[in-house]
């Protein structure tokens, strides 16, 4: 298959730093799209995938899946997009397109395996799939999203994992005008579930281990904030929510949070990935129907319609623009929750 060289950004072990490096994509197929990468937002999910937090990680790796971008080639049989548009890729880039799963606009449950946009089996070149630090992509024309053009570009590309990981469930649990939803963690997912609980017409409460953070989480839609170090404000937000959307990258006692719902509540964990500790206790679940659940990013559906969502309400991320080459501190930044809220990446600036 005829390929084209293109700079990327990426790390070949879990201990080195991000430098740049040469990959391969593609010559677009008949429904393919070729996309120049304008800018990409820094997931927590990057991090983890570059230091190998989950295992699995195949080496070059090559983070991004928060892209936008315009497009500059499209294959003979494409039809939902021309030469020039600006277009979003996620977190995904293929799908079976044929399982249950899939034929419910679910891609990210697919039962033959999704393919990341990093980190996934590659069906066209072989190897591993290759994310968006990098100056270009080449996505199937299903998994390409339009892009609102009403609003910043760059602020645009986190909706793509950290507006879908947060909408998806808010829309599953039916979140709406009287809804009672806490998010736990201020930080890329948390800030956007603010935004998008708030625009759902919910009533919007925000867990927080900072204080700082207080004044940002009103002016990003919550109308309460709960310190969750502080044991008499835990304790006053007794049987209080419907739904809570935990976004904490690493593990952490989720026992708190559960006496913090109401009766038939749901904690969705959307961050951390991994067994619990402590253990999770089910005597308040038994006794008020709660339920634990989790949930994975969104799918191309769903991704569109919370993208036209946005366009409609004006809604972007709270972004910091960096240069590729400062991805490395960036990252030590995300670790300290020293991000106000996502760091997005200039790709321009990995031509210079
Ligand atoms: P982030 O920007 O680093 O935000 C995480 C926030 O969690 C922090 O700002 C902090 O908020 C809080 N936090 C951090 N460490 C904590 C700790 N030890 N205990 C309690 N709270 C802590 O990360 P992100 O990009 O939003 O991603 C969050 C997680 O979601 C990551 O693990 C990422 O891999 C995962 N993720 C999952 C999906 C999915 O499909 N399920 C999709 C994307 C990302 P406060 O200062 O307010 O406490
Ligand atoms: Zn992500």
């Amino acid at each position: 298959m005829n390929t084209t060289q293109v700079k990327a950004f990426g790390t070949e072990s879990a201990e080195a730093d991000l430098k740049e490096v040469n990959i391969n994509r593609r010559e677009v197929l008949a429904k393919d799209i070729e996309i120049e990468i304008l800018y990409c937002g820094v997931c927590h999910s990057d991090l983890h995938t570059a230091r190998n937090d989950w295992g699995g990680t195949m080496y070059p790796a090559v983070p991004g899946h928060e892209i936008v971008g315009r497009i500059s080639k499209i294959g003979s049989d494409v039809t939902k997009f021309k030469v020039g548009d600006l277009a979003g890729v996620g977190c995904l880039v293929d799908s079976c397109q044929t399982c249950d799963s899939c034929k419910n606009d679910l891609e990210q449950y697919c039962s033959n395996g999704w393919v990341g946009t990093y980190n996934g089996q590659d069906k066209h070149l072989g190897g591993h799939t290759f994310g968006g630090y990098s100056e270009k992509v080449v996505v199937d024309e299903n998994f390409v999203l339009k892009v609102p053009t009403n609003l910043d570009l760059a602020a645009v590309a986190p909706l793509l994992c950290a507006g879908i990981t947060t909408w998806s469930p808010l829309r599953h649990w039916k979140v709406g005008k009287g809804s009672k939803v806490a998010v736990v963690g201020l930080g890329g997912l948390g800030h956007m579930a603010l935004k998008l609980a708030n625009a759902l017409g919910a009533e919007v409460t925000l867990f927080s281990r900072t204080p700082d953070k207080i004044q940002d989480a009103k002016d990003l839609g919550a109308h309460n904030v709960v310190i969750s170090t502080d044991q008499d404000q835990m304790k006053a937000a007794t049987g209080k929510f419907d739904l809570i959307i935990d976004t904490v990258p690493s593990i952490h006692d989720i026992n708190p949070y559960i006496n913090t719902l109401n009766y038939s509540g749901t904690l969705v964990l959307v961050g951390y990935l991994g067994p619990l500790d402590p253990f999770l206790n089910t005597v308040p679940m038994i006794m008020g129907r709660k339920s634990v659940a989790g949930s994975l990013i969104g799918g191309i559906a769903e991704t569109q319609e919370m993208l036209d969502f946005c366009g409609e309400h004006n809604i972007v991320s709270e972004i910091e623009i960096i240069r590729m080459h400062n991805i490395n501190e960036s990252y030590e930044r995300m670790l300290k929750s020293d991000v106000k809220y996502r760091f997005v990446i200039d790709m321009e600036s990995l031509k210079s």
